[in-house]
């Protein structure tokens, strides 16, 4: 909570963030990609799908991620909060902050991210394979279908891609989310483009699972189909993310931010994760190109709430999660801007503690919470909020934060 960092080293969150190489992208989000939304193909069996008995208060989840790596001391940490100012200062007072989340294990993308979902700590990317996910839980105790989960993913890791699902017995693929993964969506685009829609996908194998579970594009024909309409529609995406370079990342960003909503406001899952990424450009950048990735990601979730708030589906009746997966390293001197550029100190605070804000309803508003917690105890707390059953799970649900 006490934590500066340099003003001369990092830029004020409020101002304008307007990389020249991305104008396009931004311009397509803020304009022509809204105007599809509203488009004609709202199929029967999309808006039909999802129906069922729950309850109307606390049926829906959506986890939004700070992807790759962020530090307390930039984001909640900061007492000005000048890079979140829409998650801090819009979001936060609707619901419960906690100041001092944990996570543990190793420092990949993936992990942190796999501790959340899973409620289940990952000491590797292997484990974040074996660990059931959210989805695979909420799938299996209501029965309900895979157009009701929706994971977006980032990056190329491998563990990214199961985040969805697992390998963990008793779960698996037929229980996983439908996934999108901005780099896989594209390649399979550009083949089904020149080869027709039926795309030969190919097998990837990770320890030892050689079976085709990572699709090119969502396990969903209709949606497929959707999604390769709406990327047509929208050439400024179309030959840019597969060699970028630091740019692959804040293309990911914009690319998933495009795709979730098309997805909330067409299919409406009840069950999404979100991972934005834009700060993960510090592997390759400088701190000013760091602190405008946490600002571009404030904003992305912002775009996110207002969904949530302005779609009937979701409005009242959603619980939304916004946390980090893992910090970045320390190092000796924060005026040196380079130990942000990595997150490998196991042993450095900045990557495992983080902050996180929790609202909806069921959740209490206006609250904080200082004790420790454990990523752990997000999916525990989720599917208490969401009243489905949940096994062979180690964290512990934040009763603190229930009404
Ligand atoms: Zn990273």
């Amino acid at each position: 909570m006490d934590s500066e960092f340099p003003d001369k080293e990092c830029g004020d969150g409020r101002r304008a963030f307007q990389p020249s190489r991305r104008t396009l992208l931004r311009a397509a989000l803020a304009g022509g990609v809204v105007t599809t939304l509203g488009g004609n193909r709202l199929h029967a069996s999309a808006a039909s799908a999802l129906g069922g008995g729950r309850s109307p208060s606390a049926s829906n989840v959506i986890i939004l991620g700070l992807g790759g790596g962020v530090r307390f001391s930039e984001t909640f940490g900061d007492p000005k909060h000048r890079l979140i100012p829409e998650t801090w200062g819009r979001i936060r007072p609707r619901g419960t902050y906690f100041s001092n989340i944990w996570g543990k294990g190793a420092l990949d993308h993936s992990v942190g991210n796999k501790n959340l979902l899973s409620g289940r700590w990952s000491k590797s990317q292997a484990d974040v394979a074996y660990r059931a996910s959210l989805f695979e839980h909420y799938r299996k105790a209501t029965g309900a279908d895979a157009r009701s989960t929706w994971c977006a993913v980032w990056g190329s890791d491998v563990g990214n891609h199961f985040l969805g699902f697992s390998l963990q017995p008793g779960y698996g693929p037929d229980y996983g989310a439908l996934m999108s993964h901005p780099r896989s969506l594209m390649e399979w685009w550009k083949k089904a483009k020149k080869e027709g829609m039926k795309v030969e996908e190919p097998d990837i194998p990770f320890v030892g699972y050689t079976r085709r579970v990572f699709p090119y594009a969502p396990a969903d024909e209709e949606i497929r189909e959707d999604l390769y309409d709406l990327i047509s529609d929208t050439p400024e995406f179309q030959d840019t993310g597969l060699d970028l370079g630091q740019d692959a990342t804040l293309w990911e960003q914009d690319m998933n931010r495009l795709l979730i909503r098309r997805v909330l406001t067409r299919y409406q899952p009840r069950v999404v994760f979100l991972g934005f990424c834009s700060m993960d450009v510090a592997h390759e950048s400088g701190f000013d190109e760091y602190c405008d990735g946490i600002a571009a990601a404030d904003r992305a979730i912002a775009e996110v709430f207002d969904v949530v708030e302005s779609e009937p589906f979701y409005k009242g009746k959603t619980m939304v999660v916004i946390t980090p997966e893992i910090g970045r390293d320390q190092g000796d001197d924060p005026a040196q801007p380079v130990s942000y550029q990595q997150h490998t100190g196991d042993t450095e605070e900045t990557n495992h503690r983080h902050g996180m804000v929790v609202y909806g309803p069921g959740i209490k508003a206006g609250h904080q919470v200082d004790r420790r917690v454990e990523q752990i105890d997000i999916l525990p707390t989720i599917a208490r909020v969401l009243d489905f059953p949940i096994q062979g799970v180690d964290g512990k649900v934040l009763e603190d934060a229930l009404v």
